[in-house]
């Protein structure tokens, strides 16, 4: 039996233009962790606060362990959010300023024995590696360090589903990575299912077991990370986690024939379709040569990496990522090739 289930959930705030989230289905097994991705305003705090229970379905179905938490259409009425047990770490921390960390990792403790509670407290601040700050007031700590108080206050009651919003936006590039390993740690070892928030895909497919990707309050798809990546299930979905062409092709008995190369036809698309074919920077190389049909229109230095964009003659674009060990200059004429690891088509619009 899934951990949880969203069945058909649909949400609106307002009565006019479409719900804030809608007919979201998806199930998630114990010990998993989801990432749900997606734009700003596509739904997801929204998601998460259904979850919790501070916000009740219009229509759909929550499911906890096999017993209904909430479900619209006047069906039975929602289980608290505090008979849940669910711990929420919120995108700005929300810790209490005039508690000591100790209190504030105490606060959800609150019906525990004083013993019980203190032992509870001591080890899950020891597990965050924050045991001698347990005096402190939250302003008396760094920002990863407010983070990780939120963790532990989260986790002290042992939910059996956690989940966070947006839980590293509001912490630097190194300090964000460096958390996000941290926080998969203690998830993994508590053996946590959770679901976080993000729109940073790479943070997405670096912690998580399954990624949902949401566009305005849809479900557009959910699988492992690399499925995502390899075979997204729409154009949406390959742009948003990774760069991503687009060139039109048509099916022929030879292949899927585009202007950069002929490529297998796996979806078995029938010969005539016209579609559209995702190019990825990491499957295009290309050569100097004076009569390249293609041009370097621009390069991006990236360190490890260059970026270049390639002019083709129809005037559309791809982008070719190339180690920086060989540059090559804007305006040189280039000869393109694609070699597509996974081959992956839309239907042409
Ligand atoms: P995300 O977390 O992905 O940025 P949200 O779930 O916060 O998205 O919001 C989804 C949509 O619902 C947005 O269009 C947002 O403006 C709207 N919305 C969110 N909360 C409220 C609210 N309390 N009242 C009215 N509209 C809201
Ligand atoms: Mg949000």
């Amino acid at each position: 039996m899934s951990l949880l289930t969203l069945s058909r959930v649909t949400k609106g705030y307002v009565a006019e233009g479409p719900p804030a989230v809608e007919n979201l289905s998806f199930a998630l097994e114990r010990g998993q962790i989801l990432a749900l991705l997606g734009p700003s305003g596509c739904g997801k705090t929204t998601t998460l606060r259904l979850i919790a229970g501070f916000e009740t379905p219009d229509a759909g179905q929550v499911i906890m362990a096999g017993r209904v938490m909430a479900e619209g259409g006047g069906g039975s009425a929602p289980v608290p959010p505090e008979e849940r047990s669910v711990g929420v770490v919120f995108q700005d921390y929300a810790l209490f300023p005039h508690l000591s960390i100790e209190d504030n990792v105490a606060f959800g403790l609150r019906r525990l024995p004083r013993r019980e509670r203190q032992r509870r407290v001591h080890e899950i601040l020891d597990l965050v590696g924050l045991a001698e700050f347990r005096g402190r007031f939250a302003h008396e700590l760094s920002g990863g360090q407010q983070q990780r108080v939120a963790v532990a206050r989260a986790l002290a009651p042992a939910p059996t589903l956690l989940l966070l919003d947006e839980p590293f936006s509001n912490l630097d590039a190194d300090l964000r990575a460096q958390m996000r390993d941290e926080v998969e740690k203690i998830l993994r070892s508590t053996g946590t299912t959770a679901i976080f928030v993000t729109h940073d895909q790479e943070e997405a497919f670096t912690i998580a077991d399954l990624v949902g990707v949401l566009d305005q309050g849809r479900l557009e798809q959910i699988g492992p990370p690399e499925t995502i990546y390899h075979h997204p299930a729409t154009q949406f979905v390959a742009e948003f986690v990774g760069a991503a062409d687009f060139l039109p092709g048509l099916v022929t008995s030879q292949g899927i024939v585009t202007e950069i190369g002929v490529f297998g036809n796996p979806e078995a698309r029938e010969p005539g379709e016209k579609v559209t074919v995702m190019i990825r920077p990491d499957d295009v190389t290309f050569a100097p040569r004076q009569d390249g049909e293609a041009v370097i229109l621009r390069r991006y230095f990236r360190g490890s990496e260059i970026l270049y964009c390639l002019g083709l003659p129809s005037g559309r674009r791809v982008h070719s990522s190339q180690p920086s060990s060989a540059a090559f200059r804007t305006g040189a004429r280039v000869r393109p090739e694609a070699h597509l690891l996974h081959v992956v088509t839309f239907p042409a619009e």
